[in-house]
């Protein structure tokens, strides 16, 4: 059995919980990502059960509960009263129900977290992906800079505006949800002490803020303000915001959730897009996976928690096959164990309903990457 080489595209969420996945089973992976270096990214993100389960079977719940902050109650509330439409008992509760808790933290504590877990030289940045091809040997890449890479398999784990996907499974353009999203990291100490919840969603009739700490000492917390918009096009990551647009935007709501906004110092802007569900996504050596794949708006927190999910499935499919001439066979596979989940997130999260009243969750945290079945070998 040969060792195959496999270039992942994009050291994201996706592509790193990729190769640290492989690593664990013994296979090495290369990581090509555009960005020169990694900067601070400036947000929050909400790991569900589901995620920190997979994240855990990489050592790294620890890391990630030291550094994050567990929540005992999710609130749901209506926007102008602060009438309680749903509660979410968190805490031990539900990480004895699902394996595992649901962790709050800082982005960049999970990208380092994930990041440490690689051999040095995985990563290679400063590499743009420009070009893609394949044929019976391998997998032929080129990039902005004008370096070339063979490799046997190809993961396109570089986010909503995949060149993998362009290029192997065609040109569809991303979908603009119709919704933009504020966002900002405030330290608690701009905003009284008593206005500040441990994770809430406050659902208006066409709008919604969701707050929560992200830290273990509850120094920071972070939020995420939807309006609606009917721009068609918004460059995707890192705009900055106008906070005094966001806070005419949410006038009305209740006071408790404003004094959070208002604390705000840096506030920055973000468009929400999706695809429709895919039929396949893997051409012979190639395939995607995390938002190249099954992009979806952040209404069920579920974008990175799946791309998550995706690489531990595809990492598992990859080290049961034989060899190079088997990740072919590996990605049908992995495709086949994660379609029919993510397409019911990207439609769930679409409809921007979940836990405003009691919801099953059963079925989104309780699914276990390192235990679910893959698909007969074909
Ligand atoms: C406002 C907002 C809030 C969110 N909150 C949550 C949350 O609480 N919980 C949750 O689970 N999800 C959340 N998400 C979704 C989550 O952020 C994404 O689903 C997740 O980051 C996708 O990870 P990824 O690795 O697939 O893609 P990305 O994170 O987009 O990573 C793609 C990588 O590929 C690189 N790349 C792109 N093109 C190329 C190229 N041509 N060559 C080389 N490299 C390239 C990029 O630089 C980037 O590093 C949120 C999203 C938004 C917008």
């Amino acid at each position: 059995m040969t060792t195959p080489s496999i270039a992942i595209i994009g050291a994201g969420i996706g592509g790193l919980t990729l190769a640290a996945a492989l690593r664990r089973f013994g296979i090495a992976s290369t990581i090509y990502e555009q960005a020169e270096k990694f900067g601070p990214v400036g947000a929050g993100i909400q790991l569900t059960a589901n995620s920190v389960k997979a994240l855990a079977g990489l050592g790294l719940q620890e890391r990630l509960l030291e550094n994050g902050f567990c929540p005992e109650l999710g609130l749901n509330r209506q926007w102008d009263t602060g009438e309680i439409t749903n509660t979410l008992e968190m805490g031990p509760g539900l990480a004895a129900r699902y394996g595992a808790p649901d962790i709050a933290l800082h982005r960049s504590v999970l990208h380092d977290a994930l990041a440490a877990k690689l051999d040095a030289g995985t990563i290679r940045l400063g590499k743009r992906l420009k070009e893609i091809t394949q044929n019976r040997e391998g997998v032929a890449l080129t990039f902005e800079d004008g370096e070339a890479v063979h490799a046997d398999a190809v993961v396109g784990a570089d986010g909503l505006h995949s060149v993998v996907r362009r290029a192997a499974l065609g040109d569809d353009k991303p979908l603009y949800t119709g919704k933009s999203a504020y966002r900002a990291i405030v330290p608690t100490a701009n905003i009284k002490a008593d206005m500040i919840e441990e994770r809430v969603k406050w659902w208006g009739p066409d709008r919604h803020i969701v707050s929560y700490f992200i830290n273990p000492d509850k120094s920071l917390v972070y939020f995420i303000a939807v309006v609606p918009e009917t721009i068609s096009e918004v460059e995707s990551w890192s705009q900055r915001g106008d906070k005094s647009a966001m806070l005419a935007a949410f006038d009305g709501f209740h006071p408790r959730i404003l004094a959070v906004l208002e604390g705000a110092e840096d506030v920055r802007k973000w468009g929400l897009f999706n695809r429709h569900p895919l039929e396949r996504w893997s051409v012979d050596r190639i395939t995607i996976l995390g938002d190249a794949c099954h992009p979806m708006p952040p209404f069920i927190a579920q974008g990175a928690a799946s791309a998550i999910e995706d690489a531990v499935v595809l990492a598992r499919a990859i080290s049961e096959s034989g060899g190079d001439g088997d990740l072919a066979a590996a990605f049908h596979r992995y495709e086949g164990a994660r379609r029919e989940r993510t397409a019911r997130m990207q439609i769930t999260a679409l409809e921007n309903k979940w836990m405003k009243t009691a919801v099953d969750a059963d079925w989104v945290y309780g699914y276990d990457a390192w235990s679910t079945p893959l698909p007969e070998h074909a």
